[in-house]
Order: structure tokens, then C-alpha cells, then sequence
């Protein structure tokens, strides 16, 4: 269990940034008013620091992250050498923090920050995860709110145990963390990882917003990558899938066969028919496309992993307080 006490719980906030530079000026001014009252408060200890993460923005965001370091001691600005991904980038933060506890948020703050002194409340007593989890999907478009549902649904149905309508607004404790560094894999599915870990989690329920300024920094091609990642890394369903079928095909096949030869041998049938010929070979050639490409998808990812490169680079650490070195560089790997 936490051994802190509310006063001196060092919680720092994480958030990943992606070409925000329309978003984080208000951002900033949201978390640092809320880090001031929770401080005030006595929530928090004042030593508790806002990390934002560049994540390889080829707008003005370095810019902004590194005034804002400029003029508030609470804020740390981490730059990635390039854009690795919205999941590198929350590790990044979390790896980096010296907290007691972090919560991720994104830059755009779609997600509430007022459930946070309920997640700090939570991890007080006891939790050393904290889930946020959304209430509904009433502010996505009709498109992802659709995907989500299928893609969750699917997930459930490989086994994958992930939690409803969370996606990565969560509060983890510096055990939690330390326990995550062991999950050495490159592409990390934070949102299957984290339930994965145990550590006596619980939730906290919000309703989730619109985007306050910007573009969605998930375009299709990310949001498919992370939704194969999601199934591949903890799933080997499909590969067994493909030989089920694999299996199938071939019973038909056999099947087949024995039509074909007992209409040659047995019947006078036997005209050489243009259908029969070209359907199967339509069939079989789709289904082994498809069984390659799943394999190929398992294969690549092995392939990536066995090669053990670092999950990010960091380019340059600034800070105002101690500790922190002007220009630090880091990998991602233990
Ligand atoms: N993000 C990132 N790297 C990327 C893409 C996104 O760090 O390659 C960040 C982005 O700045 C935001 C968060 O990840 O803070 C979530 O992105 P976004 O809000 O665009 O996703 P959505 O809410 O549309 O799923
Ligand atoms: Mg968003």
C-alpha cells in the first residue's frame, strides 16, 4: 500500500504533444490553475511537476513547451529526437517523472481534469492504478465512436482484457511504473499493459469533451497501427485462426477432389467446366493472401522486437529546478 501521506504526494502530470501549438497555451493555463488549488489545498505536494513531451511537432509546440519552462519552475519540457508515437511519448513522461504518482493526459484535454483530485484521492487509499474512464462516446464522430465499439468488442472476444471506454487518461504509482519498465517490448499497448499489471486498480468516471482547438492527431493509418498493435501484442488468436482455416480449406479441397474424380470416373459427365476450375482458384489464392498477411503481421512484430531498439530518444530535458540537466539524453530501454 502507499506509504504517503496527502500533503507530500508528489503527483506529477504527464502530456504527450503532437503538433499542439493551438491547443497548449490553454492547456497549460487549465493544469497549472488546477496544479496551484490542489497545491493550496494541500492535495499535493508543491514539489509535483507538469511534464509536457514533445513528441517530434513540426509546429511552434518545442517553442511554447520551452517558454513555458522559462517561467514556471513546475514545468519540465521533454523533447523526443523524432515523432514515435503517442504511446512512446506517454512513456516517455512516465518513465522520465520522479513522482510518487503520474497521471498521463492528452494535450487537447478532451479528457476531465476535474476527476483528478478523485484519482489522487484513490491512489491515497490504496490504488496504485487509476483508470479514467469515459462515460460515453457522445462527442466522437460517427465513425470512431462505431470503430471503438467493434474494436473493443473485438479485443473481448481474443481475450483481451482491456477497460471499457479507457483510453490513456490514468493515474499510475511509481510501484506501478517501476513494474511497467519490466514490459521490455517495443510497441507497448499501454491500454492492454496496464490492466495487465494488477497492483488493486480502480476507476474514475468522467464525461469526455470535444477537442478544445486543433486537429485530431490520429489520422487513420495511426489509429489502424495501434489497433493492430493492440491485437497482435496479446493475441495469438488470429495466427490460430489461419490455420483453422488453413484446415477447412483443405477438407474442401479433399472434398473437392473426390467430386471431380468421381464425376471423371464414374459419370459421363466430365465436361472440363470453366467455374469449377476458376472459383477455387480465386478462393484458395484470397485465403492465402489473407493467412500470409497474418502471419507476415506476427512475423513483423517478432521482427521489430528481436532487434530491441530503443521505444524513444530524448533529445533535450529542460528545467528550472534541480536535478534536471539543460540537455539530457536517454533512451527508452531499461
Ligand atoms: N500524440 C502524440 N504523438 C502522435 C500522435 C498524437 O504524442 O504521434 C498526442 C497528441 O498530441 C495528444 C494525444 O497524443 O496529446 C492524443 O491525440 P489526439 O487527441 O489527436 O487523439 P484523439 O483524441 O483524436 O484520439
Ligand atoms: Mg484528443
Amino acid at each position: 500500500m502507499n506509504q504517503v501521506t496527502r500533503e507530500d504526494v508528489v503527483v506529477d502530470l504527464v502530456v504527450p504533444c503532437y503538433n499542439e501549438e493551438e491547443a497548449l497555451p490553454e492547456t497549460h493555463r487549465q493544469l497549472a490553475q488546477l496544479m496551484d488549488a490542489m497545491c493550496r489545498a494541500g492535495r499535493v505536494s508543491p514539489k509535483s511537476k507538469i511534464y509536457y513531451v514533445d513528441d517530434g511537432s513540426r509546429d511552434g509546440t518545442w517553442g511554447l513547451i520551452a517558454a513555458l519552462c522559462e517561467n514556471d519552475p513546475k514545468v519540465v519540457g521533454i523533447r523526443l529526437s523524432r515523432n514515435y508515437g503517442h504511446q512512446s511519448a506517454l512513456l516517455a513522461g512516465l518513465f522520465s517523472s520522479r513522482g510518487d504518482a503520474v497521471i498521463t493526459i492528452d494535450a487537447d484535454l478532451q479528457d476531465d481534469i476535474s476527476v483528478v483530485p478523485e484519482m489522487i484521492a484513490e491512489f491515497c487509499s490504496g490504488h496504485e492504478v487509476v483508470f479514467g474512464v469515459r462515460r460515453g462516446r457522445r462527442t466522437d464522430t460517427i465513425f470512431k465512436r462505431n470503430s471503438a465499439l467493434f474494436y473493443y468488442g473485438l479485443l473481448r472476444r481474443l481475450g483481451i482484457g482491456i477497460v471499457p471506454n479507457h483510453a490513456d487518461y490514468r493515474l499510475m504509482g511509481k510501484t506501478a511504473i517501476a513494474a511497467l519498465k519490466e514490459y521490455t517490448e517495443v510497441n507497448l499497448f499501454l491500454r492492454g499493459i496496464v490492466p495487465l499489471i494488477g497492483f488493486n486498480p480502480s476507476s474514475v468516471y468522467y464525461d469526455r469533451k470535444e477537442r478544445m482547438a486543433g486537429e485530431s492527431k490520429y489520422n487513420l493509418s495511426k489509429m489502424i497501427r495501434l489497433a493492430l498493435d493492440g491485437i497482435t501484442s496479446f493475441s495469438a488468436v488470429p495466427l490460430r485462426a489461419v490455420s483453422v482455416i488453413g484446415m477447412l480449406v483443405f477438407l474442401i479441397s479433399v472434398g473437392m477432389a473426390g467430386w471431380v474424380l468421381w464425376i471423371r470416373l464414374l459419370t459421363s459427365r466430365a465436361i472440363p467446366g470453366w467455374a469449377s476450375s476458376v472459383i477455387p482458384i480465386y478462393f484458395l489464392g484470397g485465403i492465402q493472401l489473407l493467412c500470409l498477411g497474418v502471419i507476415g503481421e506476427y512475423l513483423a512484430k517478432d521482427y521489430i522486437e528481436t532487434k530491441r531498439r530503443p521505444r524513444y530518444l530524448i533529445s533535450e530535458t529542460i528545467s528550472r529546478s534541480d536535478g534536471y540537466p539543460a540537455a539530457d539524453r536517454a533512451a527508452g530501454l531499461r
